[in-house]
């Protein structure tokens, strides 16, 4: 099993993003208006799987129109996003980090992927989606679907980015695996499961992708970096603090456990780009 870890692009966002403090509205307004010289510029993680059954995409990325000259740029970003999520993500996407161009550097075009999963919606996971839409299979739990389309996630989670691409949308179905006991096992074989970590969203999935005993663990944004587990600080980011908890303890068990080859989190500062074999 080989995971590709390609950063595509970054955020410059409040430190109460990652690791919050508050946990209220204030904390969340201040991270809208946070002045430049205090915000920290984290990286956005996409993985590329090399499986036995295929090569499997796991998120996309920012998009490149979003940041077109490789920095940030307000005018923009701001024509893709709206203003409160340019405002709090400050995104930027240097050259050739698109997902798309960084795949074709590599001599894979969209339709070579047999899968491209999505953890959740939000537009740092998903804006990238466009450049890679024509995969056999685009996969996203029908969970965070449903509460994206209808709830407060709507405004976080701008839908002309995905909503127009052909989804399969399977159920979480129940499982001695994961916080909430809900996973998606994709080949029905548990070498590639998504699981509900809810807390940052409703349904966002972590992604397990297993080979015997061996295992690597992708976090999506359940934790931003080890610090979130290791000092049990929920990410600031995020709309229900106890789930954000349960799944950083659930997480926490699984980076202990004698198996784990890796843990990856989406916005990890001390994650290098490369490949890791297990
Ligand atoms: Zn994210």
């Amino acid at each position: 099993m080989k995971i590709h870890v390609l950063q595509c692009g970054s955020i410059s966002v409040d430190p109460t993003v990652p690791y919050g403090r508050r946990f209220d509205l204030i904390e969340k307004t201040k991270q809208l208006t946070a002045a430049d010289e205090k915000r920290i510029t984290l990286p956005v993680f996409t993985y590329l799987i090399e499986h036995p059954k295929g090569l499997l995409l796991v998120d996309t990325g920012w998009c490149r129109e979003i940041s077109p000259r490789g920095v940030y740029d307000l005018k923009a970003a701001s024509a893709v996003l709206p203003s409160h999520l340019t405002a709090l993500f400050h995104p930027a996407l240097p050259e050739r980090m698109a997902v798309h161009e960084q795949l074709a550097a590599m001599g894979i075009r969209a339709e070579d992927l047999d899968y491209v999963l999505l953890t959740h919606l939000d537009p740092d996971h998903v804006s990238g989606l466009r450049h890679v839409n024509k995969a056999k299979h685009i996969v996203l739990p029908e969970y965070e679907y449903y509460w994206s389309c209808r709830t407060v996630f709507k405004t976080r989670q701008p839908q002309n980015l995905w909503i127009r691409y052909p989804m399969e949308r399977p159920f979480y179905r129940g499982s001695s695996l994961g916080p909430n006991h809900w996973v998606i096992d994709l080949f029905g074989d548990e070498s590639v499961q998504l699981v509900n970590v809810p807390g940052h969203t409703e349904g966002q999935a972590a992604i397990v992708i297993r080979d015997g005993k061996r295992f690597a663990l992708l976090t999506a944004d359940a934790a931003f970096s080890p610090r979130n587990w290791q000092e049990m600080i929920a990410p600031g980011f995020g709309f229900a603090r106890e789930w954000q908890k349960k799944s950083l303890r659930w997480i926490a068990d699984m980076a202990a456990d004698p198996g784990c080859a890796a843990v990856l989190c989406s916005h990890d500062p001390d994650v290098k780009p490369g490949a890791i074999v297990f």
